[in-house]
């Protein structure tokens, strides 16, 4: 499929030929990893006196976009399928748009492309999925066919399943949301590619209980305008989030020749946040996740003591 949405954004000519170099943003399906990885397995031990949570299953697919699994109800986030001229994963796919399973919830933190790739999304063919989205989003999704659509503004909840889905606070270049997800006893932040904000602060004091932060970390600057956190950053809100296990997001990402030469530039690495952790979120085990291996936190053998340290075994 060759799907041509031809919007001409740039032409420029290079200064040393006199090239004319058109931009378009098109989009083509981004390459799949060809099989699925093995899954990392963490034991958590329940807190004495409370029922121990269901199993909980992290999946990235590539950059935000990522399945988490509350025991068989899944919640996909900021899907993101295509590429385009200056839009590139810059990671295979863990998951083709067409296999995804039956989803619980789909939830978007903003309408970026690389969060919000409606166009290719609309294939999804259960129309009925709960969809919540950041509030401007809402009638593009309608548009796209979507009938169960929730714009959600920050604070506000919503259900979908046996899931409490809560819009949480964002800071980025256009409106967007970040959001607790909890369900069966767990908890996870999913944090877009939002900045580091102090509005942030209120989301332990009101989930005391992280279990997963999934949390942006290649500190984009736009036009030399920090746009999202960097690494250093992401450590700081881990630790703020007292967050048991954080995965990096939002990384790999590469915007193309021109954008990365003259537009973007990039300020944190996974391995870079890996590293900060250790010192700023001493609480937080650190799980670099590649698309399509699925982080597996299952709380039924809780005769291991405690989390399984860094750089455990995989199964
Ligand atoms: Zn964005
Ligand atoms: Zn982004």
């Amino acid at each position: 499929m060759l799907k041509r949405r031809m919007l001409v954004l740039i032409a420029i000519a290079a200064l040393a030929g006199g090239v004319i170099i058109v931009a378009t943003r098109g989009t083509i399906p981004a390459p799949v990893v060809p099989s699925r990885p093995p899954g990392l397995h963490v034991t958590i031990v329940a807190q004495p006196g409370t029922p121990a949570p269901a199993k909980l299953i992290i999946m990235r697919i590539a950059h935000s976009s990522g399945l988490v699994d509350f025991d068989g109800e899944g919640i996909l986030t900021d899907p993101w399928f295509t590429e385009s001229s200056q839009y590139h994963h810059g990671e295979p796919l863990g998951l083709a748009l067409a296999n995804l399973p039956a989803l619980t919830a789909v939830v978007v933190s903003h309408g970026h492309y690389d969060h919000f790739d409606i166009d290719a999304f609309a294939a999804y063919p259960r129309k009925d999925v709960p969809f919540f989205v950041e509030p401007s989003l809402g009638s593009a999704a309608r548009k796209a066919g979507f009938t169960n659509v929730y714009e959600l503004p920050t604070w506000q909840s919503s259900h979908a399943g046996s899931i409490t889905i809560t819009a949480t606070p964002a800071k980025h270049g256009v409106p967007e949301v970040t959001y607790v997800l909890q369900g069966k006893g767990s908890t996870v932040f999913f944090g877009a590619d939002t900045e580091l904000i102090p509005d942030l602060d209120e989301v332990p004091k009101r989930f005391p209980k992280i279990d997963v932060a999934l949390l942006a970390v290649n500190g984009l600057h736009a036009f030399g305008k920090q746009v999202v956190m960097t690494d250093q950053e992401a450590a700081r809100l881990a630790g703020k989030l007292h967050a048991q296990i954080a995965i990096p997001i939002h990384y790999a990402f590469k915007g193309g020749w021109l954008s990365d030469t003259f537009f973007l530039s990039y300020h944190g690495t996974p391995e870079g946040f890996m590293r900060a952790a250790e010192a700023t979120a001493p609480e937080t085990q650190v799980r670099i996740l590649p698309p399509g291996q699925r982080l597996v936190i299952d709380y039924s053998t809780a005769q291991t003591a405690g989390l399984v340290r860094r750089g455990d075994e995989r199964q």
